[in-house]
């Protein structure tokens, strides 16, 4: 008797199994409204984050129920779906029991441009007069724009300089949407691109007028080194590449999320087709099959606007291309490297690898991937047809090259400056930013970005370069450059990076995740315990993963070292 009330138990579990996903069953209902929403698009792993952006772009969040529909409809387990759902910051899951979110979010940067500018008083101001029911005022890290700053973004429609009663005029009046093609910079379009002998070049490589190596030598003797941050030789990685079995695979990276750094927005809102071009003649070079384009999700406009000129490429190809594919990415700063890119674009989260083996030899879909900056490839184009020594001759100071830098801060002109490599943010500033604000000193200065570190005004006359700061403690990276005057204190401007990097660490190795957590704690009291301070240093640059981890403690220990007039009183200002 007994024997067979277990086994009839073990039939009805059994049966149950056959009909539930563990845990949570589809609603029949979410189910067809996803099958909608979905149409004929292939349920294919990496599409994973198209997908949870087309149901938050429906729903306004992503509610529990459609995961569960989604994970049924990809055959995916749940823990995989929610993992990534809730991995990126611009996706809002909501549980069953949770506050509904109201209709508009309104972003309000407050990294560090936007925070010297003014930001936490925006938010105060918005947070005291909008109806929270009905817009959500949410703080959050550089949406690259700072030449603008502070900045808010309504929906998708960034503000510039923006204060309480703009924003509200703006949330008022209904416009949410990014309108770059009506009120952006004059894009050069796939027509006047071709006009003006776009395109002419990938053609001639097509039709074998050029070849690899050749191209490979000419980016080799200019010098050109990969411009969002790490400045590898562009000339080498290609040749590494070439050497790689196929299928292999291009990855462009777009995601500049690196507080001050606006420039690849830059060079995309005003000639895509240059990058597209370089894109297109590395994919050949390197034996490349498909391109994948990651694309941050703050640059709504950037995207539409890709995605018209990627129409426009493939209804007239110049010649035979690769298969293009834009991905968008989903709010996570640490999608900027480059195997977390990788594994973004795999539909998954954002955590970088151990390597080796690197993405050179085992990347993309676990193939041999070249992966670049858009600026890196935004290049190519001009060196091949002006010549290796033109762009080499570029630099001062020994230096060899033109960069382009992200100004922002206390100066006249902020915005991107192309100048030689090797100039003084001193000259920078003279020559191409109009001087300081008035009523304001040079202080002190980021050289790039918020993990490159922060020098004081004395030594506002080094070269500005790969190589040129690491004896100082700093780095130029994507040369975003940050200038404090006497009304900022390197401490605060310290303290708002390492929040920002609390923030941003994808909390894969503890060095990371709890040291910059506890780094920010005692950053934040009136006087600084120095010798903890250091030694949770060595241990984030020692034992962290990568760049992210390895770089953070950069602006603090900056401050020890230049700026210790700061802590000597506690005073924060
Ligand atoms: Fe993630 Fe930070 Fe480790 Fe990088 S260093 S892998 S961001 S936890």
């Amino acid at each position: 008797m007994e024997d067979q009330a277990v086994a009839r138990i073990g039939h009805l579990s059994r049966q149950r199994r056959k009909h539930q996903i563990r845990g949570r069953t589809a609603e029949p209902a979410v189910l067809a409204e996803l099958r909608q929403l979905l149409g004929a698009a292939p349920r294919r792993r990496d599409l994973l984050i198209e997908y949870l952006h087309k149901v938050q772009d429906a729903k306004g969040c992503l509610p529990v129920s459609w995961l569960v529909a989604l994970a049924h409809e990809m055959s995916l387990p749940m823990a995989e779906i929610y993992e990534v759902a809730t991995f990126y910051h611009h996706f809002d899951v909501v549980r069953e029991g949770d506050a509904a979110i109201p209709p508009l979010t309104v972003r309000v940067c407050d990294s560090i441009t936007c925070e010297m500018l003014g930001a936490q008083k925006l938010i105060d101001g918005l947070r005291n007069t909008v109806d929270e029911s009905q817009v959500r005022i949410q703080p959050v890290p550089c949406v690259g724009r700072c030449h603008g700053a502070p900045v808010a973004v309504v929906g998708q429609n960034p503000i510039e300089r923006a204060d309480t009663e703009r924003v509200q005029a703006a949330v008022r009046a209904g416009q949410t949407r990014d309108l770059l093609e009506r009120t952006g910079p004059e894009c050069i379009g796939y027509t006047a691109y071709c006009r003006g002998g776009g395109y002419r070049l990938l053609r001639a490589c097509r039709d074998g007028d050029r070849d690899p190596e050749q191209i490979i030598g000419q980016l080799s003797e200019s010098g050109l080194r990969g411009l969002g941050g790490a400045g590898f030789p562009v000339g080498r990685k290609w040749s590494i590449l070439r050497a790689q079995p196929r299928p292999k695979y291009l990855a462009v990276n777009i995601d500049e999320g690196e507080p001050g750094t606006f420039k690849d927005r830059y060079y995309l809102e005003r000639d895509p087709h240059r990058f597209l071009e370089g894109a297109l003649i590395a994919a050949w070079a390197v034996e490349a099959g498909d391109i994948y384009i990651y694309l941050r999700d703050e640059y709504a406009g950037c995207r539409a606007l890709l995605e018209r000129e990627l129409r426009e490429l493939e209804r007239a190809p110049p010649c035979p291309l690769p298969t293009l594919h834009l991905r968008r990415g989903a709010g996570a700063y640490i999608c900027g490297e480059e195997s977390a890119m990788i594994e973004s674009i795999e539909g998954k989260r954002g955590v970088p690898r151990l390597r080796p083996p690197f993405v050179a030899e085992r990347g993309l879909f676990d193939r041999p991937t070249l992966e670049h900056n858009l600026e890196s490839l935004h290049w190519v184009r001009e060196i091949l047809e002006r010549g290796a020594a033109w762009f080499a001759a570029q630099g001062r100071r020994g230096c060899s090259g033109l960069r382009s830098f992200s100004v922002s801060g206390r100066v006249r002109q902020p915005g991107v400056h192309l100048a030689p490599a090797g100039i003084t943010v001193r000259e920078l500033i003279a020559e191409h930013c109009g001087g300081m604000l008035p009523g304001h000193e040079f202080y002190g200065y980021f050289p790039g970005g918020a993990s490159g570190g922060i020098l004081p005004a004395s030594l506002g006359d080094l070269p500005l370069d790969f190589d040129t700061l690491q004896e100082y403690g700093c780095f130029i990276g994507s040369a975003a450059i940050i200038v404090l005057s006497q009304q900022d204190r390197a401490r605060d401007a310290a303290l708002n990076s390492m929040r920002f990097f609390e923030h941003e660490s994808c909390g894969q190795c503890t060095p990371c995740r709890a040291g910059a957590a506890k780094a920010a704690r005692l950053m934040s009291a009136p006087l600084w315990n120095q010798p903890l301070l250091k030694e949770l240093a060595q241990v984030m640059s020692d034992a962290s993963i990568c760049g992210l981890g390895q770089a953070a403690p950069n602006p603090m220990l900056s401050v020890m070292r230049y700026f210790p007039q700061e802590l000597s009183n506690g005073k924060t200002r």
